[in-house]
């Protein structure tokens, strides 16, 4: 797990990061706003440990800046003791957790652990909703389907098709079990409704995975 420390603060700055190193963590320490922005453009951090009142640039001006370029990484802000208006701010403007000074080691590496678990129960649940082949992506809960980054115009009929067939890459589906996800709606199916979708699909998204069991019904190829 790699961590970005931001602390301008000598003693505590030492501290923290030699003990965040012996707990195994790949820390880098920097001192000012400006190197905090400067090392999140040369690396790619787990989680970040901010301390507010920075020279140069504030923490709460770093994490503005942080959160407007689309960074998300976890970010526990270090505060005052008596400055609630600061962790008020810090979490209002994007920061996940606080830690008050001064604070245990244990305590900010349970904080770490916590955010990092966090952030990949966070992922797992943006996956779920997520079925891709190759360059092809269709997210569930967006309802939307996009092709190399791009999104692509789908009817609601055809979306419920292509994602049964995503769902189920790599077994072949049969005509009925195809149709039945096309039912629901509130128009009628006729006989080659079917074909019809999958012939859209297909030129739509410039699709070959989707494969015809002659006799059966269709089969999206599982990604390798
Ligand atoms: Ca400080």
């Amino acid at each position: 797990m790699r961590i970005l420390l931001v602390e301008d603060d000598e003693m505590l700055g030492h501290g923290t990061h030699t003990g965040m190193l012996q707990y195994g963590y790949q820390a880098d320490w920097v001192k000012d706003g400006h190197s905090a922005l400067e090392a999140t453009k040369e690396h790619e951090y787990d989680a970040i440990v901010l301390d507010l009142g920075l020279p140069k640039l504030s923490g709460l001006k770093v994490l503005r800046q942080w959160r407007s370029d689309g960074i998300v990484t976890p970010v526990i802000i270090l505060t005052a003791r008596d400055s609630i208006e600061d962790r008020v701010n810090g979490l209002d403007t994007g920061a996940d957790d606080y830690l008050v000074k001064p604070f245990d080691l244990d305590e900010l590496c349970a904080r770490l652990r916590a955010m990092q678990r966090r952030s990949i129960n966070d992922n797992k649940a943006a996956s779920a909703n997520l079925l891709t082949y190759k360059n092809i992506k269709l997210d569930i809960a967006a309802h939307t389907v996009s092709c190399d980054d791009e999104i692509i115009s789908i009817p609601r009929r055809e979306f419920a098709l292509l994602q049964k067939l995503l769902e189920n890459a790599g077994q072949v589906m049969s005509r009925e079990q195809l149709s039945q996800s096309l039912y629901g709606w509130d128009d009628e199916i006729d006989s080659n409704a079917l074909e019809v979708h999958i012939h859209n699909l297909r030129k739509k998204l410039n699709a070959t995975f989707i494969r015809t069991i002659r006799g059966v019904g269709y089969m999206a190829d599982k990604e390798k």
